[in-house]
C-alpha cells in the first residue's frame, strides 16, 4: 500500500469520526451490497461483519461507504439511485 492510499485512508477515518460528509443510509446499504459481491473486496464476500477493504484503493469499506463524496475506483457504485448525503437532523 503506498503513501497516497494511506493518506486517503486516514482522511476517510477522520471524516467518519467527525461525521463529515455522511452518506444517506440507503446509499450506504446499496454500496455495501455491491462491495460484498465485488471481486476486489477482500474478506467480506462471505461475511459482511468481517473487517474488509478494497484491493484497488486500499480503503476500509465500512468507512469508505459512509462518506458521501467517496467513489468506487471501478465505477461500480450506482449512487444516482440514492440521495447522496444524509439529510440534516
Ligand atoms: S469500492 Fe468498488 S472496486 Fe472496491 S470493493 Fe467496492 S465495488 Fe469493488
Amino acid at each position: 500500500m503506498n503513501c497516497r492510499r494511506c493518506l486517503n485512508g486516514v482522511i476517510g477515518l477522520v471524516k467518519v469520526a467527525l461525521k463529515r460528509d455522511p452518506a444517506s443510509p440507503s446509499c450506504i446499504a446499496a454500496r455495501r451490497k455491491i462491495c460484498r459481491s465485488c471481486e476486489h473486496a477482500v474478506c467480506c464476500q462471505s461475511d459482511s461483519r468481517l473487517f474488509c477493504y478494497c484491493r484497488i484503493c486500499g480503503c476500509l469499506l465500512s468507512y469508505k461507504t459512509r462518506i458521501a463524496s467517496e467513489q468506487c475506483p471501478k465505477g461500480k457504485w450506482n449512487d444516482e439511485d440514492h440521495s447522496h448525503n444524509a439529510s440534516p437532523k
